[in-house]
C-alpha cells in the first residue's frame, strides 16, 4: 500500500513519489473541485505506481482503473497578488513608487523624465519588519 498524502502546498493536481511510494494529491483541488477531481488525480496517480510516464500502455491502465479526464482541472483561484516589497519616495515631490524588485539606481520621473542625480529615489526602510510568510513550498 502506497501512502497517501493530501498536500495543502498550492501544488496543482497530484503526483506519485516513487521512492517513498507516496501519492500526493491537492487539497487545493479538492476544495475547489470536489471528490471527482481528486479521485481522478488519485486514480491516475496510482497508474503511475506501474507506469512512470504518460504513453499508451499508462492511459490504458489509468481508464480501467477509472480515470475518467486527461488533465487536471486548472486552479479557479488565482494566487493573490504580492505586496510590493520596496517602497521608494522621490526626495523632492515625495512622490511614491512601489517595486516587487530593488531598483537600481532610479530618478523620478514625474520630476525630471531622464535620470537626473537631483531626484535620486530614495529606499524607505519598512517600519515594520513582517517576517516573511512561511507559506510551505518556498
Ligand atoms: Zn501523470
Ligand atoms: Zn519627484
Amino acid at each position: 500500500m502506497p501512502a497517501i498524502v493530501v498536500s495543502t502546498r498550492k501544488t496543482y493536481g497530484g503526483y506519485y513519489q516513487p521512492r517513498l511510494h507516496r501519492i500526493v494529491v491537492s487539497w487545493q483541488a479538492h476544495r475547489e473541485h470536489g471528490i471527482e477531481e481528486t479521485l481522478n488525480t488519485f486514480r491516475h496517480e496510482v497508474a503511475h505506481i506501474v507506469h512512470p510516464h504518460h504513453r499508451a500502455d499508462f492511459w490504458a491502465l489509468a481508464y480501467a482503473l477509472g480515470v475518467t479526464r486527461r488533465y487536471a482541472s486548472t486552479p479557479l483561484v488565482k494566487r493573490p497578488a504580492r505586496p510590493p516589497k520596496y517602497h521608494y519616495t522621490c526626495p523632492v515631490c515625495s512622490k511614491q513608487i512601489l517595486r516587487h524588485r530593488r531598483l537600481k539606481l532610479s530618478s523620478c520621473a514625474s520630476c525630471d523624465p531622464r535620470f537626473n542625480l537631483k531626484f535620486v529615489l530614495r529606499l524607505i526602510p519598512r517600519e515594520t519588519t513582517e517576517p516573511e510568510s512561511c507559506a510551505p513550498g518556498k
